[in-house]
């Protein structure tokens, strides 16, 4: 058997969207399915406006643009995250200033947040890993207190919610990337999301090369083409009117897994849930016992010859030639050292998960 860790699931109206796009010639960054695709999405998440973009990197350039921040200007990141989240930091010419995570729940510190705030912030990006909402109310408030935005990393969690509210409705903005591994799809693809209706307006003015939106040609700022197509909105309507049914198949994932884990007694632990939050389990990722690189390695290399794909966790920002800093952040290496993400795609059945189970319980004897 062979099993991948992610792989899309495109059983609803994609073709049909994508055809209709096709006949019509409306294939490029104007036509009704960016509208749709936006409308749909804002009203999902549950906020005023949801903004196209071409991927989930650039929806995290856009708002650091038009919140205005740069050079001189300090923006706190988990260190534990994918690289887009520092990267973006460092496109706007600010210092990215990097915090730990929590121990169980592998979110963002806040304790740690606190003590990194100096009167350079402008900004925490907080990244709801792997799915699981980070508890927002503790970093409203600092942030409140500060005078600092707050920009939510959803590129991980779409679906998951913090008390009862969808993650990217909570802080100043939301980033969602619609890569063809994450729980709804457009091939590439990015969102972003605020109630904020001045925010809202500079990045529509940025993501669209800067243009004038009353006066055709004009450009009253250096913007960017940062634009998604008619045929990638096509294809995330379609996926979003599928939302609910990706997030019961990965809460299906997630729920076996867990229970296979303790009933095997699996030396392994996993992500702890906070209160109040629900987890859209982007990806199933468990910790060895042993907090050891070339272990973690061989586990993963093991599973692969027997044909089942997983991938280690991200490693620690920090670590990282562009982003080095010589810093311990100790339950961030720790949780990099020892993590793998098991494969988790809305298609996965239950015989392909039985064996991924059976393939780790034989792998780690
Ligand atoms: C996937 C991802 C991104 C970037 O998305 P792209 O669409 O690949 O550019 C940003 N942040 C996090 C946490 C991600 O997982």
């Amino acid at each position: 058997m062979k099993v991948p860790v992610a792989k899309p699931a495109l059983i609803g109206n994609e073709k049909q969207y994508v055809m209709e796009c096709l006949e019509t010639e409306w294939i490029s960054s104007n036509g009704k399915y960016i509208a749709k695709f936006e409308e749909a999405f804002s009203q999902y998440i549950g906020v005023k406006h949801a903004l196209t973009c071409s991927n989930g990197t650039v929806a995290l350039h856009l708002p650091l643009l038009a919140m205005g921040i740069g050079p001189g200007d300090e923006v706190i990141v988990p260190t534990l995250t994918y690289i887009a989240t520092a990267n973006a930091v460092k496109y706007v010419g600010a210092d990215a200033v990097f915090v730990d995570c929590e121990q169980d729940t592998w979110n963002i510190c806040v304790k740690d947040v606190e003590a990194k705030i100096t009167p350079k912030t402008k900004a925490i990006i907080v990244v709801h890993l792997y799915g699981h909402p980070v508890v927002m109310d503790p970093i409203m408030a600092l942030a409140k207190k500060h005078n600092i935005y707050v920009i939510e990393d959803c590129a991980e969690s779409l679906g998951a919610t913090y008390s009862g509210l969808q993650t990217g409705s909570v802080g100043h903005v939301g980033t969602f990337s619609f890569f063809g591994n994450k729980t709804i799809t457009t091939g590439e693809g990015g969102m972003v999301t605020t109630n904020d209706d001045g925010l809202a307006a500079r990045m529509r003015l940025l993501k669209g090369q800067g243009m004038d939106p009353n006066r055709r040609y004009w450009h009253t700022v250096v913007g960017y083409n940062y634009r998604m197509t008619n045929i990638q909105a096509a294809i995330g309507l379609a996926q979003l009117e599928n939302v609910e049914w990706h997030l019961t198949q990965r809460r299906r994932i997630a729920e076996k897994y867990s229970q296979e884990i303790e009933k095997r007694k699996l030396p392994v632990t996993i992500q702890k849930t906070s209160d109040n939050t629900t987890h859209s389990y982007w990806m199933f990722t468990v910790l060895l016992d042993k907090q050891d690189e070339k272990y973690r390695d061989l586990i993963i290399s093991k599973m692969a010859e027997l044909g089942v794909e997983t991938r280690p966790i991200f490693y620690p920002m920090h670590l990282m030639p562009p982003h080095f800093v010589s810093k311990t952040f100790k339950n961030a290496e720790e949780i990099a050292a020892a993590g793998i993400n098991l494969p988790t795609f809305s298609q996965l059945s239950d015989d392909q998960l039985d064996y991924v189970i059976s393939t780790l319980e034989k792998v780690l004897n």
